[in-house]
């Protein structure tokens, strides 16, 4: 495999990224890392699904950043977009009108299953969940929420409480009135069943006893990812997400789905629970609908929430909610992907090269356990044993193992998004089928080093 290391870069970039370093080192306090062994990776350049480093080396993006950059890096038309709206009004308070938050709310709302009509717009995806959360509670009248564990919501407060993965154990889980219940992942199956029909049986004969059991009359929300992202893109088998919709209205429960990751054309449909055409309550959103180019989050509201607030003060805000550079970005996004078929574009990817592709790497090498997603938006579980399916990484945590994986990965020129034992391969939807192939070859040779653990 050969690794580009690019004339493109000039030696200011790199002296700057050097620069960039030492600073980071000195002064910057990271995101879920140890601080002191914590080596992050420097960036002065960005385009389309590559990225470089201050050596001048080429990286494809298999990871889309934080599974975000759906349109991929330093879209003309975004960046153009942004850079008329900071010359004419940069910043606006949310009571004011402003033009491109009023078009984001009618493209977004436009894109939403019927009857989801209107936007409240937040900074990112935790504070979309918390605001959905506070709404479901002032419409319901009830206070808890229940969420699957195995999920991910975000890493403020309440978010990171309702997330379901062992990163919530380090804060305060008692003051929220979450319970968590068994999701529906049939890969390790927590209900023994042997069939994706007995999983979503089950599933939802769990989930229905758990609410059961905690007393409908006390229970808010349900907050659930349509499609699980961070916590191992398992897509739900069919009759799942519709068993939950109706379990939900049955007992007056507010469905939440979380589309922070799996929404704007990331499946290949807008919204991920278009692929079985069912209609939450509330759907938050943030990552996609602007590729990240500027923080922007928000929770569609159906009409019901929304009569709710009609005549009632909604009590909750931020400063930068429909921030102009934000949702002109999404303006801008959602239009290139309209006119870049960007959607049909991750479906075929995901169908004819990226599932495909990954198929195959199961077939020559045994420590890849499961394959599983659609769309750009796949996941594969590596094992070291495929019978008793004994995780590379135990659930919750790294492992040398994979950290050898991973870097293989970044010594060939691959980077990628991974969890505990899993790899995900989440590139932009608009990847060229030459860079995901190529990614791929690297990716074929990265896994060698995870069989030798087999
Ligand atoms: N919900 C889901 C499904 C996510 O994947 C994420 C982030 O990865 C979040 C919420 C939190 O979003 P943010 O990091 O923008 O707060």
């Amino acid at each position: 495999m050969t690794v580009t290391h690019s004339s493109e870069v000039t030696d200011a970039q790199r002296a700057e990224g050097k620069r960039a370093y030492e600073l980071d080192r000195q002064h910057v306090f990271h995101s879920w890392a140890a601080q002191e062994p914590f080596n992050p990776m420097t960036v002065v350049k960005t385009q389309d699904s590559f990225m470089w480093d201050e050596t001048g080396k080429r990286y494809i993006d298999f990871s889309s950043q934080m599974v975000n950059t759906n349109i991929g890096h330093q879209h003309p038309k975004v960046v153009a977009a942004i850079q008329e709206q900071a010359a004419t009004i940069a910043t606006i308070a949310p009571a004011h009108v402003s033009a491109p938050r009023s078009e984001a709310a009618r493209l977004i709302a436009g894109r939403a299953p019927q009857g989801m009509d209107y936007v409240f717009f937040t900074n990112g995806g935790a504070d979309a969940n918390e605001h959905a959360i506070r709404m479901a509670r002032l419409h319901t009248g009830k206070t808890k929420v229940l969420s699957a564990y195995r999920s991910y919501h975000g890493g403020t407060h309440l978010a990171v409480n309702v997330t379901g993965d062992p990163r919530r154990f380090a804060s305060d889980t008692a003051s929220t009135g979450t319970v968590h219940f068994l999701p529906c992942y049939p890969y390790r199956s927590y209900f023994h069943a042997e069939t994706e029909e007995q999983e979503v049986a089950r599933a939802l004969e769990n989930l229905e006893n758990t609410i059961v059991l905690e007393g409908p009359s006390t229970i808010a929300a349900l907050i659930l990812e349509s499609v699980p992202g961070t916590a191992g893109i398992y897509v739900p088998p069919p009759g799942y997400l519709a068993g939950v919709r109706e379990l939900t209205k049955k007992y007056g429960i507010v469905f939440i789905a979380d589309e922070v990751m799996s929404g704007f054309g990331r499946t290949g449909e807008w919204f991920a629970v278009d692929h079985w055409d069912v209609t939450p309550d509330l759907i938050t959103f943030a990552k996609g609908v602007n590729s990240g180019y500027v923080p922007l989050g928000g929770v569609v509201i159906n009409e019901a929430i929304y009569d709710t607030f009609r005549n009632r003060v909604y009590p909750g805000g931020l400063t930068y909610s429909g921030h102009p550079l934000a949702t002109a970005a999404a303006v801008a996004t959602i239009n290139a992907m309209e006119d870049e078929g960007m959607n049909a574009n991750a479906t075929r990817l995901g169908n004819e090269v990226i599932g495909p592709g990954l198929q195959r790497l199961q077939e020559a090498h045994p420590s890849v356990g499961d394959v599983r997603g659609l769309g750009c938006f796949w996941a594969i579980e590596l094992v070291t044993n495929r019978e008793t399916k004994e995780p590379l990484a135990p659930y919750g945590s790294s492992s040398e193992a994979m950290g050898k994986v991973i870097a293989k990965c970044k010594e060939l020129g691959l980077i990628v998004f991974a969890n505990f034992n899993r790899i995900h391969v989440v590139p932009p939807l608009n990847t060229d089928d030459e860079v995901v192939t190529e990614g791929l070859a690297i990716l074929d040779e990265a896994l060698s080093v995870a069989d030798q653990y087999y």
